[in-house]
């Protein structure tokens, strides 16, 4: 009796965190064979921009998984008419292979919400439950998950945990564009990306026309994100009206300056080797203050940005002595934009509107005073900034 494993999933596009996945249920659970199954995408299913079809997909995927003697890809769910269910590919190896166990493999996300799949429970009677636990997962709620499976479905779970790779496809396609995507995909699977211009890499993201400029950026996004970066961007063009800088500038800059936050700390650190951004060992340690030197760094390299505005977006979280007029706005605009609500923000508004250095200040201020109530330390930049607008208020 042979045993195999039942990988699905939409990959789109495969990463190494499905190859290291496949590799560790193969290696913990004695698999024979892991059979990668595609999923077709089905036209109810909002598909993210840019996703190439399944046969280009499927493609990837083969060759994601070339070096692996002990994988198959099978391409079982694109020929299903109607919705695509677990259940039915399910019943459709079972009566491939009669005889051989099968395990169903996934991932923390999948597992999490299993028990709303359709027929979870004929599932359990079809094939064992693996799933992959990364570092990062609550193994609280995982093992509650298990006992749950286990009480509902008659099944205990297999859980393996590993230091699986934290990444996703969604994290991969920003990546492609914001720079970094070769920390993981295979190479093969980049160069093929690459060279079909898949994933929106074959548009040219230089200097376009702000409504495009929009579109493209906020695409990079999480979803809950965008009111705050359109807020920040109309706040910067009023600011920039009334104290004499570009509006043109602040609309962009502002629309630009969180373009890397939805990336978590490692993945900053990849930007910044990407871009040959040298970070103190305070940034390596406060990786959340990266995003605003990555998004400096994206705006130049991959909007076309000029210093202005790039350089507006890399101080925008930390500010520094002798900060230029635009430089002010961004900072203050993300401190301020109406979205924005907490104790003091009231008098950041009113203040921004008759002195920019007293505003600037104020924000200094209140994040210094966040810090120290977190205990955590305040970098020297931002030090610098709140001496340097002190000493010229004298
Ligand atoms: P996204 O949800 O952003 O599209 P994904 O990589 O999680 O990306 P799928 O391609 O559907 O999405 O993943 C296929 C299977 O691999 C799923 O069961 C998923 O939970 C699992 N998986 C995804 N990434 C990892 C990883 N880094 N480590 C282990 N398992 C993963």
């Amino acid at each position: 009796m042979a045993r195999i494993g039942v990988y699905g999933g939409t990959f789109n596009p495969p990463h190494l965190g499905h190859i290291l996945a496949a590799r560790e249920f193969q290696k913990n659970l004695g698999l024979d064979l892991v059979l990668f199954i595609p999923a077709a995408l089905p036209p109810h299913k909002v598909l993210p921009p840019d996703t190439p079809d399944a046969q280009i997909r499927l493609a990837l995927l083969k060759l994601a998984v070339e070096d692996l003697p002990f994988v198959q890809v099978d391409d079982l769910e694109l020929h299903r008419e109607g919705p695509d269910y677990s259940v039915d590919t399910l019943r459709e190896l079972k009566r491939r292979y009669p005889n051989d166990k099968l395990f169903l493999c996934m991932g923390t996300d999948m597992f999490l919400s299993f028990e709303t799949w359709h027929k979870a429970k004929e599932i359990c009677s079809l094939a064992e439950i693996a799933m992959a636990q990364r570092q990062s997962d609550d193994p609280v709620a995982l093992h509650a998950q298990a006992r749950a499976i286990c009480q509902k479905f008659g099944t205990t779970p297999v859980i393996i945990s590993n230091e699986f790779l934290e990444v996703s496809s969604t994290t991969v396609r920003r990546m492609l564009i914001l720079g970094g995507a070769q920390a993981y995909l295979p190479e093969k699977v980049l160069h093929e990306i690459r060279n079909r211009g898949l994933y929106g890499t074959d548009r040219n993201r230089k200097n376009l026309p702000f409504d495009q400029l929009k579109q493209e950026s906020l695409a990079l996004h999480n979803e809950k994100r965008i009111p705050h970066v359109i807020g920040c961007s109309a706040t910067a063009v009023e600011l920039a009206k009334k104290f004499g800088a570009d509006p043109v500038d602040a609309a962009r800059a502002g629309i630009l300056h969180d373009v890397t936050k939805a990336l978590v700390g490692v993945d900053q650190l990849h930007l910044c080797s990407e871009y040959g951004i040298i970070i103190s060992d305070f940034e390596r340690e406060n990786t959340k203050l990266l995003h605003s030197v990555t998004g400096g760094a994206v705006a130049k390299h991959v909007f076309g940005e000029s210093d202005a505005v790039s350089q507006a977006i890399w101080w925008h979280t930390s500010g520094k002595a002798n900060m230029t007029t635009l430089e002010k706005i961004i900072y203050v605009a993300d401190y301020m934009e109406p979205n924005r609500d907490f104790p003091g923000v009231e008098k950041l508004r009113r203040l921004a509107y008759t002195d920019l250095d007293a505003a600037l200040l104020l924000g200094l201020e209140m994040t210094q005073d966040h810090l120290k109530n977190q205990g955590a330390p305040m970098g020297k930049n931002s030090i610098d900034a709140i001496a340097f607008l002190k000493q010229k208020k004298g």
